[in-house]
């Protein structure tokens, strides 16, 4: 099979999303979940003219000139239920969050307003315009209102509204169960000691932190041998979830038996090369509705081809309209070459610079050498046409998944 550009790996993924799936969820675990069904307003908010300060209820029409002195009628405070009325020439006492008295059309507030002794009477230091220091019923929203959009990302503020209405559920969009397997003879779990010519594992663990970014906790399947039958048995485990994410054997050495396996166990295979650079052997197939992914081994690839192929697609699956990294464009702060031929992911640190961005490219050994590439907060876009990006000159990056909380 031919090497495709990224662009084309990206369409090609995309195309074979199968159908997402609603579930309902209990409120107070939706956080970071996709909301699937629109929210309407089942009742107005507030559901009463609604106290925005601490002060008195009184008529605008009552207090326009000057100093007034009105008549003090009683209270009314946050949870009172009693219907209260005041006339011409009366206050009300009233809390912040109690409902308004019929008959006042405007509140003071207790800083601009003076009780006598006698808690009879309260003069009023300045005019207020009608309405002034009310919310009224329903201004925030009305009986059937739409209050969430479908596809809204549900955070605090969002779990707060499904509080106020009542939802003590909510229909969000399934997120896909994904199995991940790694390869390679050479490979050791991270508790034991490697022998020589031994590594320990460390793309599961990589793995895992991306795919739980998206809020999804993967079946972790264990490390795979690089022979056909050990491979065959476990990617076929895989196949019974929604996702399989594989690490490694997907390349063209005498002991990378991804596309073999795949061919065994017919998975169609969509794509086995990309012009990317980490990420060349990039297998991507699909069995009936399950998504397969084979990533470079290399820890950089690994990482590098989950962000521009797994995410996009999981991502989605969740019920993101754009789990895609946040694209941004800036000024390199150095220059850097390549041989050209494949569109080039480098790591770099992207600090905000005035409106734009500064882009700094870092240095790295290449795509094995996980330890500088952990230093960088974004990734550089270098073309695939181009063999120098000199310094000073605008280029694209993507900001990796933790950029906003690992940069000042
Ligand atoms: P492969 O894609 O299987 O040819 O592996 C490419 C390189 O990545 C080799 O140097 C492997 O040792 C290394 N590698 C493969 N899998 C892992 C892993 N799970 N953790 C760390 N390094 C790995
Ligand atoms: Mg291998």
């Amino acid at each position: 099979m031919d090497m495709i550009s990224i662009e084309e790996a990206y369409e090609i993924v995309l195309a074979n999303l199968p159908p997402r799936r609603v579930e309902r969820v209990e409120f107070q675990s939706v956080l970071n979940r996709v909301l699937a069904e629109e929210l309407c307003a089942s009742m107005d908010i507030p559901p009463f003219n609604r106290a925005a300060v601490d002060g008195f209820a009184l008529r605008a029409a009552d207090v326009k000139a000057g100093p007034v002195d009105l008549e003090l009628v009683g209270e009314v405070r946050a949870g009172s239920g009693a219907s209260a009325t005041i006339a011409p020439g009366q206050v009300m006492a009233i809390t912040t969050g109690a409902p308004v008295p019929s008959g006042a059309d405007a509140l003071q507030m207790l800083e601009h307003a003076r009780s006598s002794p006698d808690g009879r009477r309260v003069t009023i230091l300045q005019p207020v315009m009608p309405g002034q220091n009310i919310v009224p019923q329903g201004a925030e929203a009305a009986v059937g209102d739409t209050v969430l959009e479908a596809g809204r990302v549900l955070g605090p503020a969002e779990i707060a509204v499904l509080a106020t209405f009542g939802c003590t559920q909510a229909a969000v969009w399934r997120r896909p169960r994904v199995a991940l397997l790694v390869t390679g003879d050479e490979l050791v779990e991270v508790q034991e000691t490697p022998r020589r010519g031994q590594i320990r594992n460390s793309n599961a663990y990589s793995l895992t932190a991306q795919l739980r970014c998206l809020g999804i906790e993967p079946e972790y399947l264990g490390i795979a041998w690089d022979n056909p039958a050990d491979l065959r048995r476990k990617v076929e485990e895989g196949l019974d979830r929604d996702a399989m994410v594989i690490s490694g054997g997907a390349s063209v050495g005498p002991y990378d038996f991804i596309k073999t396996v795949f061919k065994e166990l017919e998975i169609k295979i969509l794509f086995t090369r990309v012009a990317v650079r980490p990420g060349k052997p990039a297998v991507f197939g699909r069995k009936g509705d399950v998504l397969v992914f084979g990533l470079p081994g290399n820890p950089v690839s690994s990482l590098v081809s989950f962000e521009n192929f797994v995410r996009p697609a999981l991502g989605r699956l969740c019920g993101f309209t754009r789990p895609d990294l946040t694209r941004i464009e800036g000024e390199l702060s150095s220059t850097i070459r390549q041989v050209p031929g494949r569109t080039a992911f480098l790591p770099a640190i992207a600090s905000p610079d005035g409106k734009s961005w500064k882009v700094s490219p870092l240095p790295w050994k290449g795509s094995g050498d996980i330890i500088g590439f952990s230093r960088a907060n974004a990734l550089v876009i270098f073309p695939g046409e181009r063999n120098l990006m000199a310094s000073g000159e605008r280029a694209e990056a993507l900001l990796l998944p933790d950029y906003f909380m690992r940069s000042r």
